[in-house]
């Protein structure tokens, strides 16, 4: 049996009383390729920061690699666990978001080199030797020496891409990679994201490429009001879901 790189069992995060997440389970083997598709509010974005632990999980447990990512359940109640093995395990999930949040005053291959000395102590050469290197598997060396504001937004999410991968992460989670991007810039940043599938990367996708999801991906979950409604093959979820919401959803999406 293989071990899963993920496990997520009886997830449910509440804002007040209302149940953003609703008791998700959901595991997931190195190499699969998780495109997570629903519609707006369904609880996307907060499951992918539950497992980045941006978010606390009111209640259930997120696993990655069998480390508690959540924290250890005390007395009924979660105790947030900082240890050191939780924090290198936590930085082995790499997050890209729809904004791409780089660094203004510094360059590319500056901003894909900062948490590498900053999170993880590399020096500076080596930093700079391996920023380099991720610049290029998103071919963004031409522009190493750029600003973000000498970039177009395509340009950008490729190198937030560059920087998440650069810290090795075992798993990737992609937040609407492309939503904030015009669309002639969509299809650069669906490549590259792409080639990391296709060199073997485990990550989750949310997106409302459906084109893509279908291409790319190796399973498909349609979430709608915090639960996973759906969790099938690209080929069955848009020829034959079994949901009538999931019916709805494709129909609008298509
Ligand atoms: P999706 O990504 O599928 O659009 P989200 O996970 O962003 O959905 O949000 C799911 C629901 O949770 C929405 O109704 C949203 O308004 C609510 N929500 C998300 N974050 C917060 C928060 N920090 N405080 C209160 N409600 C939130
Ligand atoms: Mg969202």
């Amino acid at each position: 049996m293989t071990e899963s790189l993920l496990q997520v069992s009886g997830l449910s995060k509440f804002f007040g009383e209302v149940p953003v997440l609703d008791r998700i389970d959901l595991s997931v083997q190195p190499g699969e390729i998780v495109m997570i598709v629903g519609p707006s509010g369904a609880g996307k974005s907060t499951l992918l920061r539950c497992i980045n632990r941006i978010e606390h999980p009111s209640e259930g447990t997120v696993l990655i690699e069998n480390v508690n990512m959540a924290g250890e359940m005390r007395n009924g109640k979660l105790v947030p666990d900082s240890s050191v093995t939780t924090a290198r395990k936590r930085r082995r999930v790499g997050m890209v978001f729809q904004r791409f949040n780089l660094f203004g005053h510094l360059s590319a291959v500056d901003n894909v080199a900062i948490g590498l000395k900053r999170v993880l102590g590399v020096k500076s050469a080596e930093a700079k030797a391996r920023a380099d290197k991720e610049l290029a598997r998103v071919r963004m060396s031409p522009h190493a020496a750029k600003r973000p504001s000498q970039l177009s937004g395509g340009q950008q999410q490729r190198v937030a891409i560059a920087r998440a991968m650069a810290m090795q992460p075992t798993l990737m989670l992609f937040d609407e990679p492309t939503s904030a991007l015009d669309p002639e810039l969509v299809g650069e940043v669906l490549e590259v994201i792409r080639s990391l599938a296709q060199d073997g990367m485990t990550m989750l996708v949310v997106t409302h490429e459906m084109q893509f999801a279908r291409d790319v991906g190796t399973r498909i979950l349609f979430m709608d009001a915090g639960r996973i409604v759906e969790d099938t093959s690209p080929e069955t979820f848009f020829t034959n879901p079994s949901h009538s919401r999931a019916r709805e959803f494709l129909q609008r999406s298509l």
